[in-house]
């Protein structure tokens, strides 16, 4: 057996049309299109990358995008204020905090200064809790989402699927565990303390990596015809790699993402997709 190979860039670029269309519907109905906002603090390339790549992507949809370029040496009260301007102002659906932000500032205190219903990246405990309590969740962090949209529109069965999560984050590991539960497969969650690890992901009918570790994920960890899902994204020589060592997996596995063009597309799709969400909920409901 070969691998399916997903194609995590064509199924996110259809995803965008989706939105576009679906923002463009709500323009000609006399709405403003959904608009989002981003606090980028500091000078940190990657972080620069990522939200110029969000502001396009944005853009593209037909999301009004604002940026805040607050400088690196601003301190948390003066992010705080400007999260609480952001918050308030009555124009913005939804909001995030590109993080990592500079050290002298408290980042949880900033996260949860993005109120629940503005909280595009999903991470608020609000929103984690009704992730976890099975609820319909209005707005799910970007990557474990797009996990699930990959099996989803690749075919793969969910329902009654044995699945193994490696890691546990809050960003990745844990949401998806419990998207995988929602949908009503059986989910075994694994760590660095895992015994076995390669014994326990050998009975996945679907295996999560999201551990950050190069290659990690061998032949030896795969069941014949499971889908692996890598989410790992390490820099090595100038290239990013996936914890799934593709050479070993693809001749075993019956689909699988690669890294790049596989999880990673997807993230930015769903942050636009949580957008729209948020701003459906909004005019419904105004939060401010
Ligand atoms: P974290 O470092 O927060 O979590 C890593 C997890 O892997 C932890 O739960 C850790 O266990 C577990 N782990 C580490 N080593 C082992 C091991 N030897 N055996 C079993 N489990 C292990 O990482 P993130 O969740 O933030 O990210 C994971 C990867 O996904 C990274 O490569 C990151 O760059 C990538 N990523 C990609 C995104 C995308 O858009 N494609 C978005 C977000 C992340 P323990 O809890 O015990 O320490």
């Amino acid at each position: 057996m070969t691998a399916t190979i997903i194609d995590g860039s064509a199924i996110a670029k259809a995803i965008r049309a989706e939105i576009a269309a679906e923002v463009a519907a709500m323009v000609e109905g006399g709405e403003a299109p959904p608009h989002l906002a981003v606090v980028l603090c500091g000078n940190d390339p990657a972080s620069a990358t990522y939200v110029r790549n969000k502001g396009r992507a944005a853009e593209r949809a037909g999301i009004r995008f604002t940026l805040h370029t607050p400088g690196g040496d601003s301190t948390t009260s003066e992010i705080l204020d400007l999260c609480a301007r952001i918050s308030e102002d009555p124009d913005v659906d939804g909001m995030l905090v590109q993080l990592p932000l500079p050290r002298q500032i408290d980042s949880a205190a900033v996260l949860e200064a993005v109120p629940a219903a503005k909280d595009a990246d999903g991470f608020h405990p609000l929103n984690l809790g009704r992730l976890a309590a099975g609820a319909a969740a209005r707005v799910v962090p970007g990557t474990p989402l797009g996990c699930m949209e990959l099996l989803r529109r690749s075919g793969v069965p969910i329902a009654g699927s044995r699945a193994v999560v490696v890691g546990r984050s809050v960003i990745v590991g844990r949401p998806v565990a419990l998207l995988l539960v929602n949908a009503d497969a059986t989910v075994t969650v694994c760590h660095s303390k895992t015994r076995d690890l390669a014994g326990v992901c050998r009975e996945a009918d679907i295996l999560i990596a999201a551990i950050g570790r190069p290659g990690m994920i061998t032949g030896e960890y795969v069941k014949p015809g499971a889908a692996v899902i890598d989410v790992g994204t390490s820099p090595v020589d100038g290239q990013l790699r996936g914890d799934v060592d593709r050479a070993s997996v693809e001749p075993i596995a019956g689909w699988l993402t690669p890294v790049p063009g596989g999880v990673g597309p997807m993230t930015i799709a769903m942050l636009l997709r949580n957008t729209l969400a948020l701003a459906r909920a909004h005019r419904a409901a105004p939060a401010r």
